[in-house]
């Protein structure tokens, strides 16, 4: 755990969270500032900055971190519909929290991939 980590500190519940998923290594949650009707984070409950970091440390959860997701969309009710996963890196990505997680993002049209 890093105790300056927002991720870690909802993973150690010291931060409240909409918990909608577990496994025994990743956690998911709705995302506090929803950008489509369903939002929600997959993280890991270790730490890693970003997937690249992640993959390169543990290739199996990286695997789980995936299966997260995909049962996240089903339990949030987006797997018919259809649904993205965005994994944010890096500063050119916008990632604001650096612990890797999942965007799981559904429930209606999603539009074009990038705006602007
Ligand atoms: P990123 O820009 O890819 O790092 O995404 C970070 C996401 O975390 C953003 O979509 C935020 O809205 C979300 N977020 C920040 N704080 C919280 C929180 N306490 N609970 C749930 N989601 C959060």
């Amino acid at each position: 755990m890093s105790d300056d980590c927002l991720f870690c500190r909802i993973v150690a519940g010291e931060i409240p969270a909409n918990i909608v998923h577990e496994t025994a290594g990743t956690l998911a949650f709705r995302d506090i500032a929803p950008k489509a009707p369903v939002h929600a984070l997959v993280i890991t409950r270790t730490h890693h900055a970003d997937m690249a970091a992640l993959a390169a440390a543990d290739p199996a959860l990286a695997g789980e971190l995936l299966g997260a997701a995909a049962e996240t969309a089903r339990v949030e009710g987006v797997e018919a519909g259809g649904y993205r996963l965005i994994f944010n890196s890096g500063p050119d990505s916008g990632q604001e929290v650096a612990h890797v997680h999942a965007h799981v993002l559904g429930g209606g049209p999603l539009g074009p991939m990038l705006c602007g």
